[in-house]
């Protein structure tokens, strides 16, 4: 259909980090508080558990057929589109790159189920089992299938350190979840929830003290959206940190070269060139002010009246500066 010919262009699972964000990303779409990343990256395996919603029996069996989505229901919709996945493509790209269980149980239902899956998504398993509402997703053997994909991967301790990041960068979006990360069989790393971005920053820039930072969220009624805006003038002992500079849209980080510009300018334009600023800035806006086709990862994008929001933006820092000053 229609819909499927739009959601095509494929989001590429080519190392451990884009495993992780699928099935994180999948976890907080079903509204997860707590998500637990376990990891063996001499076996290839990854496993992430929610305590999110779960899937039913039926969704269960479907989850990882082609374009599978309980996401999007038609091209309208495409347009508007909240959640983090929606082409129904990760679970499925996952069968033909790995090994595939998930253990889900969809809450307000007594049991859980085990579904195994072949090469093509298809169920080849299924059994009763006792969890906790919630999905636990497994990876196994990750490109056993595909040696040249894994020979042209970095070294492990290499994979394992983007996969930090790309955890970091998912709880800058979504700081109220805990994420608690093992690493062979042993706690790695946790994040802990904060009822803000702000309070969750020195967490994972921990030269970066809570005081240093400003909080600042504006409404802004036309194109109705949300502007927060996390900034820090660390001192001067800080001054040969690089800029922190981070931007976020919808609940997913991406890069904007030019909205990373418009926020660098507006700093120096009152600092002194050496105090290097952090700034998180995350915008949230309707849907359709956004094109997320500029390239398939959906980590850059095309904004609507890109001269506009760098106004805002401008505007949002002065702000903050301000009061950061006062
Ligand atoms: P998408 O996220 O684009 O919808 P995926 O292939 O990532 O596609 O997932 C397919 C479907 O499986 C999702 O639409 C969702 O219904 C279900 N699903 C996947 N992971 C989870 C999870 N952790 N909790 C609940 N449902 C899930
Ligand atoms: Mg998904």
């Amino acid at each position: 259909t229609e819909v499927v010919y739009l959601i095509t262009a494929g989001e590429v699972i080519d190392c451990f980090g884009s495993v992780v964000r699928e099935l994180v990303e999948n976890s907080l779409d079903a509204g997860a508080t707590r998500i637990v990343v376990s990891l063996w990256p001499q076996q290839w395996r990854v496993r992430v558990a929610d305590n999110g919603w779960g899937m039913n029996f039926d969704d269960l069996q479907q989850a990882a057929t082609a374009h599978t989505t309980s996401k999007i229901h038609s091209s309208a919709d495409l347009w508007k589109i909240k959640s983090l996945g929606f082409r129904g493509e990760a679970l499925h790209s996952l069968t033909t790159l790995a090994d595939l269980e998930i253990f889900s149980r969809a809450v307000g239902i007594n049991e859980g189920w085990r579904v195994v899956y072949g090469d093509n998504g298809e169920v080849l398993e299924t059994e009763v089992t006792a969890i906790a509402p919630g999905t636990v997703v497994t990876v196994d053997n990750l490109f056993a299938n595909y040696p040249a994909r894994r020979q042209g991967l970095p070294n492990a301790t290499q994979q394992m350190k983007t996969v930090q990041g790309i955890i970091q960068q998912i709880a800058l979006c979504h700081p109220h979840v805990t994420y608690q990360v093992w690493q062979n069989d042993r706690e790695w790393f946790t994040i802990c929830p904060a009822s803000s971005v702000g309070k969750l920053i020195p967490q994972i820039l921990p030269q970066v003290k809570q005081g240093d930072l400003k909080e600042i969220k504006l409404e802004i009624p036309n194109p109705q959206s949300t502007i927060t805006l996390v900034i820090g003038l660390p001192d001067r002992c800080h001054r040969h940190r690089p800029d922190w500079v981070k931007v976020a849209i919808n609940g997913r980080m991406i890069k904007s070269p030019e909205l990373e510009q418009t926020i660098l300018s507006s700093f120096h334009k009152t600092l002194p060139r050496d105090r290097y600023p952090v700034c998180f800035l995350h915008l949230a806006i309707s849907p359709d002010q956004i094109n997320w086709n500029r390239n398939p990862a959906k980590t850059e994008i095309y904004l609507n009246e890109i001269n506009s929001w760098q106004e805002q933006i401008t505007e949002a820092i002065n702000q903050a500066l301000r009061i950061s000053e006062a």
